[in-house]
Order: structure tokens, then C-alpha cells, then sequence
């Protein structure tokens, strides 16, 4: 079962690597068919075997011989290993269906950040509408009052945030907030924010340790975001738990 659901995430990798690469472009992601960014050449379904086919091409197209970035390869990995920690964690439930959903979601908005430094907001909402409605199916008016409470936690204090620091941390971000609020409730939204400012200050100080980055470069603060909400819908309880106990 484990090797039945890693190939089904990395085929949804695949297709998320295609909306990365499309959507933001505006171009429909059912036509045309594939293509290489490079040379247009059309590709076969030889060419898209997800991971399998990046390995064999050793990351080159096959038509004009260019690169193909790594991160096609990494978002195909990437959701491969989401989608079985998803199962690991929820079995083959309704939920684990809504798992590999908001954690696949969470993944292309923060890979399209990444490159572009937008925020896609139609994303942003269906997730939004998404996870109420889950948590209403599954807990009642109970589940719908913890989802909206989560959204106005996670938007209430990155706005905050985006007023004390004068702009510097982007509009979007409220919105991605918004989003991890309505999929993990008051109290997790907090902890994931709060993972999400300590995954990216050390990242940005290594970067910048590093000479990747200079201080005052531009990084975009939405995947930090992604990674604290995914990681704490998954283990937020026990990230509580540690810290209570790291605390003494
Ligand atoms: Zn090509």
C-alpha cells in the first residue's frame, strides 16, 4: 500500500509541476498538452514518468538537451513522501484525502512563491473554503466555529506583523495564514507561525552565513509558512508538548 500511495503523490507531483510552471503564466493546465518550457517540443508519456523519467533524461530534455530544473524532480519527491506521511499518519480515512489535499496545496503555493514572489489568492481561497467545509462535515458547528477562529488567528496576526513591519513581510502572507488558520484552529495556527518565523530566520542567517543572501535581500516568507502549517497539522500536538517540556 505504502508504494501504491508514494507513486500516486508523485503523479500528483507531476501535474502540481505543471500548475507551478502554468498557472502564474495564466496558461490553461489541460491545454496544450505538455511541452518543453525550451523548445515546445510536445512530450510523450515516456517523458513524463514522474521521477523515473527525470532520472533516466538525466534532467535534460530529450528533444533540445536543455536542464531541466531540479525542482520539477524535488516537487515530485516532495509530494511522493507528503502523501505517505499523510497516510502513515491518517490511514486510509476521508481525512487522509483531505491531508494529501491542504499538504499538496500548501506545496504549490509556496513553490510558486518561491519563484515568483506572488501569492496565487485563488488558491489561497478554495483552501480556505476547503478546509471550513472539512472540518464542518467532520465536527458540526463545533468544527466550523475552530476553522473560523483559526482563520482570524492566522490572518489577525500576520497582519499585525505586516503593519509593525512597515510592509516588509508581503500582503500574501496574510492569506496563506488565513489558510493554515482554517485547516489547523486557534492554537496550532500560532505554534505554525511561530515554527515558520524559526525555520526562516535560521534559513535566511545560513544564507546569509553562507553568502548566498545578503542582509536586506529579498526572501519570500510564504514556504517558511507552508512548511510550519504542514508540519504542524501533521505533529502540532506534539510540537506543544516539546516546547512545554524544552521550557522545563
Ligand atoms: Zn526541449
Amino acid at each position: 500500500m505504502s508504494i501504491i500511495i508514494f507513486l500516486l503523490g508523485s503523479v500528483v507531483g507531476s501535474f502540481l509541476n505543471s500548475c507551478i510552471y502554468r498557472l502564474p503564466r495564466g496558461v490553461s493546465i489541460v491545454h496544450p498538452p505538455s511541452f518543453c518550457p525550451s523548445c515546445k517540443h510536445r512530450l510523450h508519456w515516456y517523458d513524463l514518468i514522474p521521477i523515473l523519467s527525470y532520472i533516466l533524461l538525466r534532467g535534460k530534455c530529450r528533444y533540445c538537451g536543455v536542464k531541466i530544473s531540479y525542482s520539477y524532480l524535488l516537487v515530485e519527491i516532495l509530494t511522493a513522501f507528503l502523501f505517505l506521511l499523510s497516510y502513515y499518519h491518517f490511514g486510509l480515512t476521508l481525512e487522509f484525502i483531505f491531508s494529501c489535499f491542504f499538504l499538496s496545496l500548501l506545496e504549490f503555493i509556496a513553490m510558486v512563491d518561491l519563484r515568483t514572489f506572488e501569492v496565487m489568492d485563488f488558491a489561497v481561497y478554495i483552501g480556505i473554503i476547503i478546509g471550513v467545509i472539512f472540518y464542518f462535515v467532520k465536527f458540526d458547528f463545533e468544527g466550523f466555529i475552530f476553522s473560523i477562529k483559526g482563520i482570524i488567528y492566522g490572518a489577525g496576526i500576520m497582519a499585525l506583523i505586516f503593519y509593525v513591519s512597515n510592509g516588509k513581510m508581503g500582503e500574501g502572507d496574510i492569506g496563506i495564514a488565513a489558510l493554515i488558520g482554517a485547516w489547523l484552529g486557534d492554537i496550532n495556527t500560532i505554534v505554525a507561525i511561530f515554527l515558520a518565523f524559526l525555520i526562516g530566520g535560521t534559513i535566511g542567517a545560513f544564507l546569509i552565513i553562507l553568502k548566498l543572501k545578503k542582509l536586506g535581500d529579498k526572501l519570500p516568507f510564504g514556504p517558511f509558512l507552508a512548511i510550519g502549517g504542514g508540519i504542524t497539522f501533521l505533529k502540532g500536538n506534539f510540537l506543544i508538548e516539546l516546547y512545554w517540556r524544552f521550557l522545563g
